[in-house]
Parts: structure tokens; sequence; C-alpha cells
């Protein structure tokens, strides 16, 4: 049996599930084959294959993948996985979904035999499959560009916000991978020159002992490296305690989800915290001396001028230019089917219809100035991608305190510093924006 594996994008990492399933099933009656049309633009014939199996882990990726597969004559038998699995299902219901791929739905789906021995909390994956990993998503600070790789200590997350489709799938719930896993993972990626290694998990500090008991083996083995992480506000705030040990442990950065200083929306969303906890948990960051780098949804059905406003004033008051990436302040929310959100009551009002082609349900805005204030900031980044981000920024404050009338910007002697980051910094809750998508489409995706 000959098998195609797909990924049409995952974030500027290599696509670890796929090298998961090649090794759960024994290579004597199976061939697989593997392509990662967001770096290797390859002509396939997929006449050649018995089944194809698509990566589906976030929106943008499924997009591709059903651009990519809509003209083509598939084989007999197509399977999707990860959290849009279910939506790439119902586009198109000859694919069958895998929800899981450690149950027995798709060895009995594709007819063969598991490896007896795998597991997916102790298998080694085997990243040789993949194209190398320079690849792929880098660690940048102005003057480095470092290769950079990507390990999880857990999968799955114990919170269910309401707009992200990781609850869709695992309903307030996450496993955990062994350290020995992890340890191998890393050691096979700095092998291959990894300076940098990010925590994938959704959220690092969903079991913080768990993380840090890895993160510490892994610094014993690998003092050089440094490591980037998601932690969610409540998180920071609750876990303070551990914020040195992260510091000492080279933990670069930390990614946290702000989303918008709105209460209101903040509650909708279900993300438990509130507008004065972003407050605390930059401060916790820069007590220890770990940067925070903020992700932002600020436009939603109830958003107001002020919203955004209030957001480059936390972001100026802390001196936060340099880690809040432009874009982020135009990212819309996203409802895709099965959202969490459409059960809440205060969504009512506002949803429109799906849109299969972009596979989310329409919105409205209360306000339908926060609507031309949305457009119009999308519309400068659109027409100014070749500014730096620091001009890009101050453009889109410029507009914004025309919109609110309000005096925002008053350090202009600002130090613009150069701080680490991922080339590749875009989040899976958030619309796709043209830019993005013309990114990966010409795989400019990755630096
Ligand atoms: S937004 Fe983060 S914390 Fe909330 S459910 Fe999603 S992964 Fe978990």
């Amino acid at each position: 049996m000959k098998i195609l594996l797909t990924s049409f994008y995952d974030l500027g990492k290599q696509p670890k599930i796929i090298a998961e399933i090649a090794d759960k099933y024994n290579n004597t009656e199976v061939h697989f084959d593997f392509v990662d049309f967001s770096v290797d633009n390859q002509n396939i014939d997929l006449d050649t294959y018995d089944v194809l199996g698509i990566y589906a882990p976030m929106h943008t990726a499924t997009i591709l993948s059903i651009e990519y597969i809509k003209d083509k004559k598939l084989p007999d038998k197509v399977f999707t996985f990860g959290l849009y699995g279910s939506v790439l299902e119902d586009f198109n219901p000859l694919i069958k979904y895998i929800k899981d791929i450690e149950s027995e739905e798709l060895t009995s789906f594709l007819k063969l035999n598991e490896n007896q021995k795998f597991s997916l909390k102790d298998n080694i994956p085997n990243r040789q499959i993949f194209p190398d990993i320079s690849n792929y998503a880098h660690l940048v600070d102005g003057s480095n560009n470092l290769v950079a790789g990507s390990v999880e200590t857990t999968y799955g997350c114990k919170h269910s916000c309401t707009h992200c489709p990781v609850p869709i799938s695992f309903n307030g719930s996450f496993k955990t991978y062994s350290l020995e896993k992890i340890v191998n993972d890393v050691q096979n990626q700095v092998n291959q020159g990894a300076k940098h290694i990010s925590f994938n998990d959704p959220d690092f500090f969903n079991g913080p002992i768990h993380a840090l008991k890895i993160l510490e083996a892994l610094n014993h083995k690998f003092p050089e490296i440094t490591y980037d992480s998601t932690i969610k506000v409540e998180h920071i705030i609750k876990f303070k305690k551990y914020f040195k040990e992260l510091a000492s442990l080279n933990m670069a950065f930390v990614i946290s989800a702000f989303e918008t200083t709105n209460d209101k929306v903040l509650t909708i969303l279900e993300k438990n915290h509130t507008s004065n906890d972003l407050n605390n948990s930059i401060e916790t960051s820069k007590e220890f001396g770990i940067d925070i780098r903020p992700t932002w949804m600020p436009f939603s059905p109830w958003t107001e001028l002020e919203d955004l406003s209030n957001i480059v004033e936390l972001i100026e008051g802390y001196q936060l230019r340099e880690t809040v990436d432009p874009i982020q302040l135009t990212i819309k929310l996203l409802i895709p089917k099965h959202s969490l959100i459409i059960k809440r009551p205060e969504i009512k009002k506002y949803l429109g219809d799906y849109e299969k082609e972009s596979l989310s349900f329409q919105w409205q805005y209360e306000n339908i100035h926060a609507e031309k204030l949305q457009f119009t900031l999308f519309d400068f980044i659109l027409n100014n991608s070749e500014l730096d981000e620091h001009k890009q920024y101050l453009g889109m404050v410029s507009i914004i305190e025309e919109f609110t009338r309000t005096k925002l910007i008053t350090n202009t002697n600002y130090d613009f510093k150069k701080v680490p980051k991922l080339s590749e910094t875009w989040f899976c809750c958030a619309e796709p924006s043209k830019i993005q998508l013309d990114r990966i489409k010409t795989n400019k995706a990755l630096i």
C-alpha cells in the first residue's frame, strides 16, 4: 500500500504528527511518502497512491488543502487529521476525519497492522522524512538568524476559550509526552543544527511541574539552547513563582494571548483574565527579564474604538513596541464550524451565515466604526509591507489616533530594540489575511 501524507502549513514547524503516523505502522506492508507544500512545491501524481492523508491543523492550512485537491482526481481513500479535520470532512464528506491518531480508527480505516511497540507518548518522531530543519521558522533578533526546532510537552488544553479550535477537539483535556521522547527529539533537532527550541504546547503551564521538569532536563543537556513557549495570562499570574526558574533555564520569550483590553469581550471569550491582569502579566515578565509577546484579537462584534487606543496605551506604557507584531492589531475573530462561541448567547445577534469557501461564519459589528478601523488598519499594512515593523506600528497608531481622536504617542525618541522572535509569528485562532495567504502560497512564509 502506498500512502501520501501531506501538510500545507503548520505555523513554520515541521509537522511532527506526520512522522508519528508513519511510525505507527509496520513499514513492511505500507510505504509512506510525505510532502510539505509550505516549503516544497512538488508536482505530485496522486494517481500513484492508494491513500491520501491531509493534515489540517488550522484554518489556513485547511483552506490551502481544499485549493490543492479541488481539481484533482483523488485516491479512493482520503483521510484528514488535526484540529480542523472535522471542518475538512464537513467540506467534503468523502474525506474521513480521524479525530485521534492514537485510536483504532485510523488502523481500521487503512486496514493495516500497527507497530505494537508504538506509543504516541514515547515515540521519538523520525524527522528524517521532513525537509531540512533550516527550511522552517528561524529565531531572529536582527543580527542573528538561528535555526529553530520545536517540541511539545503536552497536547490538548485544559481550558475552553470560546474562540479557540483546541477545545473543540480536546474538550478541556490534555495529555503529556514523556521526558525521554522530548529530550531525544530535541537531541535529533540539535544534531540538525537547531539553536533554539519552541515549545508548541497550546499552553506550557497546563502541567507546569511536568513542563519545568522537561525544561530542566533539556537545559542540563543543552545549556546553550534557548526556548520560547506560550503561556496564558491566567497561568502567568497563577504560576508567577516559576518565572525565576524559566529565566534561569533560557526561556527567551513567552507568547501570551492577551486578545483585547475589553473586559466584556474577554468574558465572552472565557479567557479567565481581565484587562487588569494584562498589566500584572507584563510586570511579571519584566521582573524576571523574559520578554512577553502578546498576541491580540482586537476585532469582534463588540469592539469599541477605545479598545484599540487602550491596547496602544498598554504597549506604550510598558514599552512593548518590539514584542507586538503589527499585524496583530488587525486580527478579527474567526468562527469556524463547531466553534464554542456559537453557544454563547451574546453572539446570536451578530452571527451570519456559514460561508463554505472561507470555512467560517460571517459576523457583524455592533459599531460600524470599528469595522471601518479594522479595514483601514489592514489596508495600511497591506500597502506598506515594505516598511520595517516599527514604522508599520507607528503608521497604524496614527490611524488609531485619528479614529479615536486621542494622542497616543508621546515618546518620540523610543529606542526600538532588536529582541528575539520567531520568523513566523502567525497564530491559529486568527482569520488569515490576504498577506498571509499570499506569503504561504508563494512559499515566502518562512525566512
Ligand atoms: S486559547 Fe489557549 S488556553 Fe484557551 S483553550 Fe485555546 S489553547 Fe487553551
